[in-house]
């Protein structure tokens, strides 16, 4: 398996996975390397669908 974000080869780090919940079930999102590939991720996640969210920089 291969990180989410940059692409790298999980097996060379102690790697997060992550899961989310929709229509009530478990969806496994896939791994990370580290949590900042975790972070960034959700950051861009956050730019894509900025229009959906209540998130405010202000
Ligand atoms: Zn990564």
């Amino acid at each position: 398996m291969d990180c989410v974000y940059c692409g790298s080869d999980l097996s060379a780090y102690d790697p997060v996975y992550v899961e989310e919940t929709a229509d009530g079930e478990r969806v496994e999102v896939g791994g990370f390397c580290n949590y900042a590939c975790l972070s960034a991720h959700i950051e861009a996640s956050e730019l894509v669908y900025g229009d959906a969210c209540e998130w405010s920089p202000e």
